[in-house]
């Protein structure tokens, strides 16, 4: 028996880790200071009432002879396929049922993908990233080049000629900087991964904090990408599922084999999300689940803005907080990214995420998020103000 030698090259993160130990360090050493958390990266509302009472509604139908269900289709059952077929098209995104895969969320989806790929691939990443994408080839023994996101680009890099990429990562709106591409930036992606035979993975699970209707939600929303990209997204920030578990992943005819070898893929290795989440999924696509999802979403959003707002009163740089969750910002006084993460705790006892902690571009960076609570978020923001304004 020999091991994946892989898993050798891996680096250890100790992002979390280092801030859970700091922390928790000064709790002990200030226990009466109150610790605000902005750092959270996961969502905080609760599944809205379409949504529970339908896996009510699915758990008694398991109870019952005649209504019970065992296996279901791997690929995903055709009412919730249809529900997301539909959702595309209100944005003129035309998709085949078989296009549409059920999963047990995105970042399942992003790493098992890569069985469908040659080792031999080279693959681009953007930095500051999304660490699933690196760590996932990695695993896998795959090269791994970098493009450069950074202030100059306002963190969305795009494609540079020199460098021949086989399989390009995307993710937009972007997880940690918030950024989105414009569809003449994905445009410029859609023709260099065209001209050059690669496939674009993009992840598209925070397409429900765009606001902007002129901003694509879908990559299929620019011409020529269902003959080079694949779409990755999540009911986890967009109803909160985190916990609940359920993703859909677009594997369009266009991309030729492509899709036949992900339904070959998925039957041989998986076996399917439970008919209970599924009904839950179906529950956000209609009238009355977008409206209870989309008051939940208002609340990150209004979080999201008042967290900016704060930063243009301090005259600090920043991007993302409009369409995204996400602010990404630079360290006030030239701090590092843990500079500036002590700092802040020492002095407004809020918690961040460094910016160094997703690649070397985040160095210099810090990730603040509108997952918190209303009052804590306003009551951050003062705490902010006093010591940069
Ligand atoms: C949260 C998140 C996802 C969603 O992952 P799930 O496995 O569906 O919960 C995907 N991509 C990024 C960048 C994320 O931040």
């Amino acid at each position: 028996m020999n091991l994946n030698k892989n898993y050798e090259n891996l680096e250890q993160s100790y992002l979390f880790s280092t801030i859970a130990q700091k922390v928790n360090q000064f709790i002990a050493a200030n226990p009466d200071k109150k610790i605000i958390r902005l750092g959270i990266g996961d969502v905080t509302k609760p599944l809205c009432k379409a949504v529970v009472e339908a896996m009510h509604k699915a758990v008694d139908e398991m109870s019952v002879q005649e209504t019970f269900r065992g296996y279901g289709p791997e690929q995903g059952y055709d009412f919730l396929r249809v529900a997301i077929q539909n959702y595309y098209k209100k944005r003129n995104v035309e998709l085949e049922l078989n296009e549409i895969f059920i999963s047990d969320g995105a970042k399942s989806d992003l790493g098992n993908i890569l069985d469908l790929f040659d080792k031999d691939n080279t693959v681009l990443v953007p930095d500051p990233v999304y660490p699933v994408y690196v760590d996932t080839n990695i695993m896998n023994g795959r090269k791994v080049v970098f493009a450069n996101a950074n202030k100059e680009n306002s963190f969305l890099p795009l494609p540079d000629k020199n460098i021949k990429a086989d399989i390009i990562y995307i993710c937009s709106p972007n997880n940690p900087t918030g950024a989105v591409y414009n569809k003449s930036q994905l445009k410029e992606w859609v023709d260099y991964a065209n001209s050059n035979n690669a496939v674009i993975l993009f992840d598209s699970a925070y397409e429900c904090f765009i606001s902007d209707s002129d901003l694509p939600r879908s990559i299929y929303e620019i011409e020529g990408a269902k003959t080079c990209a694949i779409e990755f997204c999540s009911l986890s920030k967009t109803a909160g599922f985190t916990g609940t578990r359920c993703g859909y992943t677009v594997v369009p005819q266009a991309l030729g084999k492509l899709n036949k070898m992900w339904l070959r893929r998925q039957t041989t290795k998986f076996n399917g999300v439970p008919y209970i989440v599924q009904r839950g999924a179906e529950a956000v696509f209609t009238e009355e689940g977008m409206k209870e999802i989309s008051v939940n979403l208002t609340y990150y959003k209004e979080n999201a803005k008042i967290i900016s707002e704060t930063m243009k009163e301090c005259g600090i740089w920043f991007v993302g907080g409009e369409h995204s969750p996400y602010i990404w910002l630079k360290c006030p006084n030239n701090m590092t990214s843990w500079e500036f993460f002590d700092y802040l705790l020492e002095n407004a006892q809020i918690v961040g995420t460094p910016g160094a902690g997703f690649g070397k571009n985040g160095e210099g960076y810090f990730r603040l998020t509108s997952f918190g609570s209303r009052e804590n978020t306003i009551e951050a923001m003062e705490r902010f103000k006093k010591l940069f304004v």
